[in-house]
């Protein structure tokens, strides 16, 4: 358990320093494990070493989970139902998208949008314990719980890594702008502008006609044929995705049913967790029932 807090504080680390601070303390507990994470590439695992121009700094592939749970329902269709299904879903959605973006637009004057805004008033929040100190250049020291910062005003980047990684200004960029008057707002990457947003949802997705609509092949033009009928394998059971509840209650069948379990005692050298049979079979052996 412990290794896997290290092996998260790595890759949660936003700058080389802290990220290696952590392989290293990881190598203390178990040599092994940083020989076999040192196989895996870094940049495919660790925020320090993500590339700072696509402005996302996700550990786990959320996008896939989400996609994959918001097709569940029509995974098990056959393919042209299957394709149709999600078309109809993901036009349902975009236009959605598009239409609670429009309602936001006609209700205030941002044009952040209103999730990065939450998260900087946070950032806001925390930027307080810094003392900011500027220099006259580009780079403002940035110093709180213990530690300084370097912010740089001119590439937009601080030492921390964070603003570079997710193109919205740290706790410590905020105090700097702060400090300097600016608004943390406008130092707010173009990819969260609402404009930037509705530019994404501006395409749409066109219905498709019925299929005695569709154009006819060329006469010399073979149909494809479908593949040869596979035989059926008899008595294979269709595997069914359990609902949750099923899942909890088995769960607690499980449990109760290794409560119940019978300690059995040996009548040969009465000591529990063997039986006379499995006496002979070795005494320093530990059997599970
Ligand atoms: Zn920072
Ligand atoms: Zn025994």
């Amino acid at each position: 358990m412990e290794l896997k807090q290290m092996l998260w504080s790595a890759a949660r680390a936003t700058y080389r320093e802290r990220m290696i601070f952590w392989l290293d303390e990881l190598e203390k507990v178990n040599r092994d494990a940083r020989l076999w994470l040192n196989e895996v590439p870094i940049e495919s695992w660790c925020r320090a070493n993500f590339q700072t121009r696509p402005k996302c700094d996700m550990l786990l592939n959320n996008l896939c989970e989400c996609f994959n749970r918001y097709i569940l329902d029509v995974r098990d269709r056959g393919i042209i139902d299957m394709l149709e299904m999600i078309k109809v879903k993901l036009m349902w959605r975009l236009r959605r998208k598009k239409e609670d973006m429009q309602k936001i637009i006609a209700n205030g004057r941002e044009r952040i949008c209103p999730k990065i805004l939450k998260k900087l008033e946070k950032l806001k929040d925390e930027s307080i314990f810094y003392v900011v100190e500027y220099s006259g250049g580009p780079s403002v020291s940035c110093h709180g719980h213990g530690k300084t910062y370097v912010v740089n005003m001119m590439d937009l980047c601080c030492d921390c890594g964070k603003w570079q990684l997710t193109g919205i200004p740290c706790e410590h960029a905020v105090a700097a702008i702060v400090g300097n008057d600016g608004d943390p707002v406008d130092y707010i990457n173009e990819c969260y502008y609402i404009s930037t947003y509705m530019n994404v949802y501006s395409h749409y997705i066109n219905p498709t006609e019925r299929e005695e609509l569709w154009p006819k092949p060329a006469e010399d033009v073979q149909p494809v044929k479908p593949p040869a009928q596979v035989q059926k394998r008899r008595g294979r059971k269709v595997t069914r995705r359990k609902e949750p509840e099923e899942i909890e209650i088995a769960a607690a069948q499980k449990k109760m049913s290794k409560k119940a379990t019978v300690r059995m005692t040996c009548q040969i050298c009465h000591v529990e967790g063997h039986n006379k049979r499995r006496h002979t079979q070795g005494q320093n052996k530990v059997y599970l029932y």
